[in-house]
């Protein structure tokens, strides 16, 4: 198992998810990305859009391939938002990234929340 600082990216339950090791509610999946809402959402829509490649923090991003996954990442988001038909209501896309954010899995997500009204988090 790779260890970076004491992070077990290998083994990480998105990993798990992926590659259909462990139960999940999977939405959407190809090649790129996998998402699958979150089993403690946060509002009405939580849905969490997941790289299939173990990147584990935004700050690990480098290359044009990085760059076409991150761009995949955000264009499905949208389209799951249409799905659940929220474009219009609105919706918030989050990328936590370490402690400060609090970021619990090391595997690159955002999360795509919708279906009330948000509370702002910048004032
Ligand atoms: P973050 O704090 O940005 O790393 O977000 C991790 C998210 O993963 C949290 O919102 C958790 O509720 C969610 N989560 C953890 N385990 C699972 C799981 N097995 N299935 C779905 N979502 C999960």
């Amino acid at each position: 198992m790779l260890k970076i600082k004491n992070r077990n990216y290998m083994n990480n339950i998105f990993n798990k998810i992926i590659n259909h090791k462990i139960k999940s509610n999977i939405l959407y999946q190809d090649n790129i990305v996998t998402a699958f809402k979150d089993i403690n959402p946060k509002a009405p829509i939580h849905i969490l859009i997941v790289s299939n490649k173990l990147i584990p923090t935004i700050n690990e991003l480098k290359n044009e391939k990085d760059k076409m996954i991150i761009g995949h990442m955000i264009i499905i988001a949208v389209k799951l938002a249409k799905k659940q038909k929220i474009e219009k209501s609105g919706y918030r896309l989050i990328i936590n990234c370490n402690k400060n954010a609090g970021q619990e899995i090391y595997h690159l997500h955002i999360h795509l929340l919708g279906g009330k009204k948000l509370g702002k988090i910048i004032n």
